[in-house]
C-alpha cells in the first residue's frame, strides 16, 4: 500500500500513534501473532474500551473517532505486516462500560453525535452497496498527488486546484491577478471505495409487537455488511447521526431523522431478558 500522508503527523497525531502502538504491543500482542494466519480481505479487530481509560483515546474516541480510529488502523495494519499479514485490519470498540446504554425508542435529535450502546432486533436489510471514500487526484503540470477524504451519502467534493503550483504562484506573482492551476485530473483507478449496508433495527420491546415497533435506520460497513438477517438479534455501540430522508437531499427538504452510524456489533441481547411468559 502507499503512504497515505507524505507530510509528518502533527504532535497530537504522533502521541496518538504511540498510544496505540503501547496498548496492541501490551495487550494484544498473542492475539495478534494468532491473527496472522487469517486470510480475509478485511477483518475486524475488537479491542476492549478498558484499555482506552486512562489515554486520551478515552475522550479522542467517543468525540473524533475518525482521527481515533485512522490512526489506530494505521497502526495495527503495521502490527499485522510485520507478522506478513496482508489482511487489512479496522478496529473495532467493544465492552463500553453500562453508562453508554440507550433504548432505540428513547433517542431524539439532542441524542446527535453521541456514541450510544443499544440491544436492537434487524428488521429490514437493504442490498449492500459501495461509496467513494476516498478520490485521489494528480496535477498534470507538476506531478502532485492528493487525496479528498469523502463522507458518506454528502455531495462529493471536488478538488479545484493544485496547492502546490498555487503556492509557486503566489510566491512569484505577489499581488497580480493569475489564473488558478486547474490543470488537475482525478486518479480514477485509485479511487478507494469501501463497502456498506443499510439495515433497519427496532429495540427487543418491539418483538412482542411487531407492527408497531419504531424502526431507525443504520448502516454497517466492511467486515459486518452480509452478516446481519431480519430477526438477527445484536447489541451495537453506534454513532447517532443526522440524516436527510430517503430519496430527500439537504437542499430540498427541511425534514431531519437519525440514523445509526454503526461501529461495532456484538451478537445476542447484553441488557434486555425476555419475560418467561
Ligand atoms: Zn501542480
Amino acid at each position: 500500500m502507499t503512504p497515505k500522508r507524505m507530510t509528518e503527523p502533527d504532535s497530537q497525531s504522533q502521541e496518538i500513534l504511540h498510544t496505540w502502538r503501547k496498548i496492541f504491543e501490551k495487550k494484544y500482542s498473542n492475539e495478534l501473532d494468532a491473527i496472522s494466519r487469517y486470510e480475509e480481505d478485511v477483518f475486524g479487530f475488537n479491542v476492549e474500551w478498558e484499555d482506552l481509560v486512562g489515554s486520551q483515546l478515552h475522550s479522542l474516541f467517543p468525540n473524533n473517532p475518525n482521527k481515533a480510529l485512522d490512526l489506530g488502523n494505521q497502526v495495527l495494519l503495521e502490527q499485522f505486516q510485520n507478522r506478513n499479514c496482508r489482511t487489512i485490519p479496522k478496529i473495532r470498540i467493544v465492552d463500553l462500560p453500562d453508562d453508554f446504554h440507550y433504548v432505540i425508542d428513547d433517542l431524539r435529535m439532542r441524542d446527535a453525535n453521541r456514541l450510544l450502546n443499544f440491544d436492537a432486533v434487524v428488521t429490514k436489510v437493504d442490498n449492500p452497496m459501495g461509496w467513494l471514500k476516498v478520490s485521489k487526484y494528480t496535477c498534470r503540470d507538476c506531478g502532485h498527488v492528493w487525496e479528498i477524504e469523502q463522507r458518506l451519502a454528502r455531495e462529493r467534493i471536488r478538488a479545484k486546484y493544485c496547492s502546490i503550483c498555487l503556492e509557486e504562484l503566489l510566491a512569484k506573482s505577489k499581488k497580480e491577478r493569475f489564473i488558478p492551476p486547474e490543470n488537475i485530473e482525478m486518479v480514477v483507478h485509485e479511487n478507494e471505495y469501501s463497502d456498506v449496508q443499510y439495515v433497519e433495527l427496532s429495540s427487543p420491546l418491539g418483538l412482542s409487537n411487531i407492527d408497531e415497533a419504531y424502526n431507525i435506520r443504520a448502516v454497517i460497513s466492511d467486515e459486518y455488511v452480509g452478516t446481519l438477517k431480519p430477526g438477527s438479534r445484536i447489541n451495537i455501540n453506534a454513532f447517532v447521526r443526522i440524516d436527510h430522508l430517503p430519496n430527500r437531499d439537504y437542499q430540498l427538504d427541511t425534514r431531519r431523522v437519525l440514523l445509526l452510524d454503526i461501529h461495532s456489533i456484538e451478537f445476542g441481547f447484553k441488557y434486555y431478558r425476555y419475560s418467561l411468559d
